[in-house]
């Protein structure tokens, strides 16, 4: 296959590519680097099937040659990254995704969203299917983010039901791994890069609130085996195993050894105060689940966080 993927210097941009260049197909990164690092890119042009091009996929894209899918993972995902970006991260939703799906229409090519949880907002139903609209707070500060990708769904699906593109959308669960950039201020990079700085755990709130982990692996197993199922509606990928955010602080600490003390920092505004993926879509569908313990998943996690700590050096 001929892929176009936009986000490929991202995390999970990155991960992708990498699993479809292994089984041999051909892909076409598309990145502006606003959040995407470096190290990733280097990683992907290692195989002679990557080629880059660096763009914004906010303007429309012109790309040469044949396309069987374009899968679209660009956006800011980070919370501290997509408050700071917000005009770009609501565009890149909403015009991306729209030039995205025409170039999916002209070159005959299937369309993949990657979605996202933060679609659920603030949940009122625990755990949560596909089937919940979500609690939503439409001016919020978040909801550049989140009516961004309620946005993206709505129009992937309209060209879906106006011009026949055939799409797969994805609701992305917290993901956690190696390649995550230490700078991005999620909760797991930053736990274990202060872990491991012997800095203070930075807790938001009470550390009460919920979150489910899932492996990077775990995940773009799930994305592969959705882009094999001719099903367009959203289907939930993550792992149900929920933490309270305290509770991960204290896990991160126990796997690090480190003497690093816990503080606790205001909760930002309109955090979620629990989530966790109802999976059992995907499990009928794709007869797929997590395989990783969060336990495993951290320890993995810590190893690449330790190099990159080495890299950067002490508060670097
Ligand atoms: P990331 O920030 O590591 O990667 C996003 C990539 O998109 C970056 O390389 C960035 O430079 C690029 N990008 C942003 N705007 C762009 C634009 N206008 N044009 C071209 N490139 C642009 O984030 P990630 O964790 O890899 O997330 C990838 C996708 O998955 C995002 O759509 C995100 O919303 C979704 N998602 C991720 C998670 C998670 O836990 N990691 C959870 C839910 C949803
Ligand atoms: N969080 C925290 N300390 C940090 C970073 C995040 O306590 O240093 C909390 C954050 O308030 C949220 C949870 O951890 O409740 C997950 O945050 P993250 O930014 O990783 O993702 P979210 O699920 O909010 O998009």
């Amino acid at each position: 296959m001929r892929v176009l993927l936009t986000g490929a210097a991202g995390f999970l941009g990155s991960h992708l590519a990498e699993r479809l260049l292994r089984e041999g197909h051909e892909v076409v990164g598309v990145d502006n680097l606003s959040t995407g690092q470096g190290r990733n890119l280097e990683r992907l042009r290692r195989h002679p099937g990557f080629t880059f091009l660096r763009a914004d996929v906010v303007q429309p894209l012109e790309v040469e040659g044949p396309l069987d899918w374009v899968l679209h993972f660009a956006s800011p995902a980070s919370p501290p990254r997509y408050l700071k970006l917000p005009i770009a991260t609501l565009l890149v939703n909403a015009e991306g995704t729209r030039h995205l799906l025409d170039l999916a229409l002209r070159k005959g090519a299937r369309f993949f969203l990657a979605s996202t949880s933060e679609v659920y907002g603030d949940p009122l139903v625990h755990p949560q299917p596909e089937t919940y609209w979500g609690n939503v707070n439409p001016i919020g500060p978040r909801s550049i983010y989140d009516e961004g990708k309620r946005y993206a769904e709505a129009l992937t699906l309209a060209y879906h039901r106006a011009h026949g593109v055939p799409v797969r959308i994805v609701r992305i669960f917290n993901t956690y791994g190696p390649g995550m950039d230490p700078e991005d201020g999620r909760v797991v990079s930053n736990f274990i890069v202060q872990a491991l700085r012997g800095e203070p755990l930075t807790v938001y709130g009470d550390g009460s609130q919920t979150r489910s982990f899932c492996y990077v692996d775990d995940l773009i197993e799930g994305v592969r085996r959705l882009m094999e199922v001719d099903y367009p509606y959203p289907v939930n990928l993550g792992n149900p195993e929920e933490y309270a955010v305290l509770e991960l602080a204290r896990l991160v600490k126990e796997l690090t050894q480190s003497p690093s003390e816990i503080v606790f920092k205001p909760l930002p505004q309109d955090d979620p105060k629990q989530r966790r993926p109802d999976i059992a879509l995907a499990r009928r569908l794709l007869g797929w689940e997590p395989r990783v313990p969060v336990r495993e998943g951290l320890r993995k996690t810590v190893a690449y966080f330790k190099e990159i700590v080495r890299e950067l050096g002490h508060g670097g």
